[in-house]
């Protein structure tokens, strides 16, 4: 990291908004894959998000009820030269306090005792229960210690709360430089897309592009793939969460790719393309592709200002059950059968998700009643789909489905920046017309 400075705007952001509390924010800790080998090191986002430290185990304590210099203390592994000759280097406490801005640094076998003094004289404790197993039990102690105090004292009301309201309030809009690492995720996401595209061919392996597409990001200095790529060809692409990729890539049928990969700093991109694996459509694979891409060209249009998740989803709902009135693949009224969800055989998912430090990035869609308003920032992604098989129920009064169109499985996603002056397709490189995808 060498610009640590919008870490330093966050916390303060932060800390404004905790208002007298105290937060506990854990960082993530290795998890067992199997014997003695763990999954690679992944940051829990909200510890990142604060303070760019990507090291397992430590605590972050954000102290709002705490003069300027004593607000952002940092519990961290110690330095220790016989165990970071195996799991390599650690920045310890030093490190912490000189490269990341911690007011003051400890090691981590000093939080269970040092916790209460550092939580005393605050209005309440923001500390999300449940996710941080060996945190918890000493954070839950030390509140119940502050609570007969407080109770002595007279004042009863020592509250924990969730931290995750404010701070996920702040991640969902993106600051420039975030914005500036997403469009470098979708970037390298959108050219692996391509590479997989020109080199697909009849007869090779799922698992082959799978490669392609993932050595593309580890090229380009990405951490990896973002989530499971999914690589499915024909019929798989109907499984939703298809990650097998196993399978022979068969002349006359789709192909269908989600992926997207995850910058060493997190940042990620979602990207899903469709296109024939031998470069043409068949009459029904094209029927389907132009009814989805007219689909997700209508929704990423809505991605405006005062728009919302779910306009952009009935935006693009609206324009697949038209498009499938006109295959004759539903029969009805748009309108009612949008209502009475007889496309749910075709179409099972929503139509986007925010995007961000986490690929299902967190961030409320509604606060009560009301759909969280679109504003400049945000990020989203946009994907519609259709999906023909046998594996659901036709529902009630909706014509069968004939065989000619079965196996097919269409995705088109994209990530969009809401801004002013419209939507800013950060994955655009990945090209989706039918045109395009022809050869
Ligand atoms: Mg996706
Ligand atoms: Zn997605």
């Amino acid at each position: 990291m060498n610009d640590l400075s919008p870490f330093s705007q966050r916390r303060d952001r932060f800390l404004e908004q905790l208002s007298g509390k105290a937060a506990i924010i854990p960082a993530a800790s290795l998890v067992r894959h199997h014997a003695d080998c763990d999954y690679p090191f992944r940051q829990n986002s909200d510890f990142w998000y604060l303070t760019g430290f990507d090291e397992p185990d430590a605590v972050a304590l954000f102290l709002s009820h705490r003069p300027l210099g004593e607000r952002f203390i940092l519990f961290v592994l110690p330095k220790k030269p016989d165990i970071e000759i195996w799991n390599g280097f650690r920045w310890g406490t030093q490190g912490a306090v000189e490269k990341f801005g911690a007011d003051v640094a400890h090691p981590l076998d000093e939080f269970p005792n040092l916790l209460a003094e550092y939580l005393q004289g605050a209005e309440g404790i923001a500390f999300r229960v449940g996710k941080h197993p060996k945190i918890e039990p000493i954070v839950l102690k030390c509140w119940a210690e502050q609570l007969d105090r407080a109770q002595r004292s007279g004042c009863v009301e020592l509250p924990l709360v969730a931290p995750c309201c404010l701070l996920h309030k702040l991640r969902l809009r993106k600051g420039p430089e975030e914005v500036e690492r997403m469009r470098e995720a979708a970037r390298i996401s959108a050219e692996a897309h391509e590479i997989a595209r020109n080199i697909t061919r009849p007869g090779m392996n799922e698992r082959q592009i799978q490669a392609i597409i993932e050595q593309h990001f580890l090229d380009k200095g990405a951490r990896g793939p973002a989530y499971g790529s999914i690589v499915a060809g024909g019929d798989n692409a109907c499984v939703l969460h298809y990650t097998a990729n196993n399978a022979p890539l068969r002349n006359g049928e789709l192909l269908l790719i989600d992926a997207g990969c995850s910058l060493v700093d997190y940042y990620n991109g979602d990207i899903t393309r469709t296109f024939p694996i031998n470069g043409r459509f068949t009459f029904e694979q094209q029927a389907l592709y132009e009814v989805v891409l007219a689909a997700q060209q209508a929704a990423v249009e809505s991605v405006i200002p005062g728009q919302n998740a779910e306009s952009v989803h009935f935006t693009a709902l609206k324009v697949l059950v038209e498009g499938l009135l006109d295959l004759g693949l539903l029969k009805g009224e748009v309108q009612s059968l949008i209502e009475q969800d007889a496309y749910s055989h075709l179409y099972m998912h929503r139509t986007g998700h925010w995007l961000g430090l986490d690929v299902h990035d967190v961030g409320a869609y509604r606060l009560g009643e009301h759909p969280v308003n679109l504003e400049p920032g945000m990020v989203l992604t946009v994907e519609p789909g259709l999906y023909v098989s046998d594996r659901l129920r036709v529902p009630e009064g909706q014509p069968e489905i004939e065989d000619r169109w079965k196996g097919i499985g269409i995705r088109i996603e994209d990530d969009v920046l809401v801004t002013e002056t419209g939507p800013e397709v950060l994955s655009a490189a990945a090209l989706k017309s039918v045109e395009e995808l022809q050869k």
